[in-house]
């Protein structure tokens, strides 16, 4: 489903990520754990094809690294729904024309049959009866479970979560977790980052640890639909590749 292959990105002399390789499978639940500047977003922006890798290849899908057409980008956008730790509602705009304008944009479902998905989007963050709240008339965990109903109005095979429950008070982080636990058990993929290991313990699935633009040794091993690193023996160089077998 998205697949890193040594994946390095540059920010001019800022070395953000520094030859990343994991993969995640369908359906699968991924954390992804490290203090700030470690370069979870820049996962995450490299995965909605915002920016390129400066060396390596990411594929989403069937989309790999590289410029996208109009087209692929739509469908990339079906693919992914995206929450943030601020939000990122639009405040001119109720809840329901927030989650409704989702729909919209991927403009593959004719009026009549924005508002049912819109209703079942909010009914099951459980904001229905606020469907005609202004974002501001909202508590804060309100607010994240309105635009949790805008990243899966479109029932996106992957769900990115960037540190979704910063923002919030604990019993409203809790509420955040549990609904991205359900959106996950009823089969979307989940990839979230966070600097909080408690964020990462309340989630199934695995945990990645990266600091300083690495995949921590270990992090990715052993783990299913992880792509396994060199075995080497503590202290042998990292670099030693095995002789080729016959020569
Ligand atoms: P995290 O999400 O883990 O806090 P980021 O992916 O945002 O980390 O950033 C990783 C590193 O790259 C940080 O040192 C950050 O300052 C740097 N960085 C991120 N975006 C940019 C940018 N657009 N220009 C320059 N440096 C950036």
């Amino acid at each position: 489903m998205i697949t890193f292959e040594q994946v390095s990105k540059r920010y001019g002399q800022r070395l953000a990520l520094d030859s990343v390789s994991w993969r995640m499978d369908e359906g699968e639940c991924v954390v992804f754990l490290g203090p700030s500047g470690a370069g979870k977003t820049t996962v995450l922006r490299l995965i909605t094809h915002e920016i390129q890798p400066s060396v390596g290849t990411v594929t989403v899908g069937t989309f790999r690294t590289g410029r996208l057409t109009r087209a692929q980008r739509a469908l990339l956008r079906r693919t992914l729904g995206i929450i943030y730790e601020d939000f990122r509602l639009l405040h001119d705009r109720t809840v329901f024309e927030n989650v409704a304008l989702a729909v919209r944009i991927v403009g593959r479902f004719a009026d009549a049959d924005v508002a049912p998905r819109v209703h079942q989007a909010l009914e099951e963050v459980g904001l229905r009866e606020k469907k005609n709240a202004f974002p501001a008339e909202l508590s804060a965990g309100e607010r994240q479970r309105a635009a949790i109903a805008r990243a899966i109005v479109n029932r996106p095979a992957v769900v990115l979560a960037d540190e979704p429950t910063g923002a919030l008070e604990a019993s409203s982080a809790g509420d955040v977790l549990r609904l991205l636990k359900t959106i996950h058990e009823e089969g979307a993929a989940i990839l979230l980052v966070t600097t909080r290991e408690e964020v990462a313990a309340a989630l199934p699935g695995r945990v990645l640890h990266l600091a300083d633009g690495k995949l921590l040794e270990g992090s990715a091993r052993g783990t299913p639909g992880a792509i396994p690193a060199p075995d080497v023996a503590p202290g042998a160089p990292a670099a030693a590749a095995p002789a080729p077998a016959g020569s």
